[in-house]
């Protein structure tokens, strides 16, 4: 039987989940451990669609550093990472900035933006 151990990310509580696969269910798939839907349907898509938040930084103009380090706001699948991480490279913001606000709209149209993870 393959069981996978895998935590919860969905929201800061952490639930530890148990994915075993089961092939008499139509997801293939059974989840434990997770004390909400949304961790059932977590654990299943990093067995099927992995995915993360993504964290970089990009150039930073008049700031008190030359980089600001920000984040998606939602996951981001991994074969899609690696551009990703070429568009915070090559994206050029000026201070000030705010905590939260938008540096990327809609990256790779996946539907998640990239904002500022610090003022600056
Ligand atoms: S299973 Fe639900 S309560 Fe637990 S970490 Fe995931 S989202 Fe949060």
């Amino acid at each position: 039987m393959d069981i996978i151990k895998k935590k919860c990310k969905v929201c800061p509580i952490g639930c530890e989940l148990t994915i075993i696969k089961n092939q008499s269910v139509p997801s293939g798939y059974t989840v434990s451990g997770n004390s909400c839907n949304r961790g059932r349907d977590f654990g299943i898509k990093e067995i099927t669609e992995p995915s993360r938040v993504l964290t970089g930084r990009v150039l930073l103009k008049g700031g008190h550093m030359s980089r600001l380090p920000v984040k998606t706001t939602g996951v981001v699948p991994k074969d899609k990472i690696e551009e990703c991480l070429k568009i915070f490279n090559s994206t050029e913001v000026f201070a000030p900035i705010k905590k939260g606000d938008i540096v990327i709209e809609n990256i790779l149209e996946l539907g998640v933006d990239v904002v500022a993870a610090r003022k600056a």
